[in-house]
């Protein structure tokens, strides 16, 4: 990467930190690798955090594989980190990954005078941007609509407050993608999907807050200062996992229960696992986790698994999952570092406690339409919105594509087919 030319930034390596980190200057140093989509979506944030707050703190960056010494020393093994540093200490906590503005901007604020923060805020300039399309969501869905327009040269911007990829990227292993012979890491088809939708020229802005969304007036605030408008809106949200909403979840959401076995299950290697649910997504991620846990407990509310008969059949040839059906979770909690799960056997109502060294819940979805202001399209009677076979609302110029759209099967395939409909549909329009 060439050396940074801003006025307010500037690149180091491991022979300056002792004179430009801890010389005593407010620093903000920044950890980057190339082939780093992380870094690429922290870049212009840094940028302009650099030129807002550039007088008071100094930015900079530092290629990390190149400065591996230095950066082991500092504890920092993943791009992008930012580090913090005040009269040649390390300050605060470091932020590393998807990092959004807004943790930047906490961070800095702390670092000089309530005057100081109130100066420099009075010197931020809102921006408005025109689009031709804005797609809300960068999962499968979204991605592959960017792709089709991207194609078509239609001017298009992808928002996502996450990195692009959406449940794909934390999908462990995907084996029914066509076109690979063998079973691809999810995080893999989600990291070609978006760079093939970067190649067509679309822009991306991800790792960001959405402010506000107006879908009549088809404007999108992000970052609070930075306004996009467009002419039609993709929206291609997706879903969140349903919680139980037992007393406990909670409290140890994160911290004992979670909802990713990707993300998780390699802490629990040799424990044992609770699993709530018995859908697809259960079995599958309890098969996954069993290639670390010791053994899996699978609490299901019928008295049949609801997966397909060949999850089912790989489910019941491995000894270390068992069972218990027309059970519910009715409580968490944990004592020292074991989970207690209480659970209630729904013939004869008799309520037990499971020991457990985590336990995972997979019980469904729901749509991701709160995010979408007070303007709402229609929906179904399970708050997944309605569309024609071409991806249309009911709002003018808005479609609606993947897993939010209501319909019988949500699958990669099936996300992808939905953007590219509404992307050639709207083609056509334009
Ligand atoms: C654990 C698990 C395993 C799976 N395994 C498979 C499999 O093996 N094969 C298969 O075909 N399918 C699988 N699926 C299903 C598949 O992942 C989904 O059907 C598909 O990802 C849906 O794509 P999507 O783009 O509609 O939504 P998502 O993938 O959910 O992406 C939605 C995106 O929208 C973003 N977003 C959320 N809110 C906003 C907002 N306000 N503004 C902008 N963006 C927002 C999210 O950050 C996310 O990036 C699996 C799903 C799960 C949960």
């Amino acid at each position: 990467m060439e050396g940074f030319r801003e006025a307010n930034m500037k690149e180091i390596n491991a022979v300056d930190f002792e004179k430009e980190v801890l010389s005593g200057d407010k620093v903000v140093l920044d950890f980057y690798s190339t082939e780093c989509p992380p870094c690429e979506a922290l870049a212009p944030k840094f940028e302009a955090m650099a030129e807002l707050y550039g007088e008071k703190i100094k930015f900079l960056k530092i290629f990390r594989q190149g400065n591996r010494e230095l950066a082991t020393e500092l504890g920092v093994s993943s791009s992008p980190t930012l580090l913090f540093f005040d009269n040649g200490q390390q300050i605060l906590d470091t932020i590393s990954g998807g990092i959004k503005k807004s943790e930047i901007v906490d961070r800095l604020d702390k670092m000089l005078t309530a005057e100081e923060v109130k100066a420099i805020k009075a010197n931020q300039k809102t921006t408005i941007s025109e689009y031709d399309i804005a797609i809300l969501g960068g999962g499968p869905a979204g991605l592959t609509a960017g792709i089709y327009l991207g194609q078509a040269k239609i001017k298009t911007v992808l928002i996502d407050p996450a990195l692009p990829g959406g449940y794909m990227g934390i999908t462990h292993q995907v084996s029914n993608y066509p076109g690979f012979e063998q079973p691809q890491p999810g995080f893999m088809l989600a990291h070609y999907m978006s760079e093939q939708a970067k190649h067509t020229g679309i822009d991306f802005k991800v790792a960001v807050d959405i402010t506000s969304v107006d879908l009549s007036k088809k404007e999108i605030v992000i970052d609070e200062l930075e306004t996009i408008r467009a002419k039609k809106i993709i929206i291609a949200t997706g879903t969140t996992p349903n919680t139980m909403n037992a007393p406990g979840e909670k409290d140890y959401k994160g911290k004992g229960i979670s909802y990713c076995a990707t993300c998780d299950a390699k802490y629990f290697v040799n424990k044992e696992v609770t699993v709530i649910g018995g859908g697809n997504s259960a079995v599958e991620e309890a098969l996954f986790i069993t290639k670390f846990a010791s053994k899996v407990t699978m609490i299901h509310q019928f008295a049949k698994l609801t997966a397909n008969q060949t999850a089912i059949e790989h489910l019941q040839a491995n000894d270390k999952i068992t069972v218990m059906y027309e059970h519910e979770p009715r409580n968490f909690e944990k004592r020292g570092n074991t989970m207690i799960t209480t659970i209630e056997d729904l013939k004869t109502k008799e309520l037990k406690e499971l020991e457990s060294d985590g336990v995972f819940v997979f019980i469904g979805f729901k749509a991701n339409v709160s995010v979408l202001g007070d303007t709402l399209p229609e929906m179904d009677n399970w708050g997944y919105i309605k569309t024609n076979a071409d991806m249309q609302t009911n709002l003018p110029n808005v479609y609606a594509v993947g897993d939010i759209i209501s319909k019988k099967y949500r699958q990669i395939t099936t996300a992808v087919a939905d953007g590219t409909i509404a992307a050639m549909t709207i083609s056509k329009e334009l």
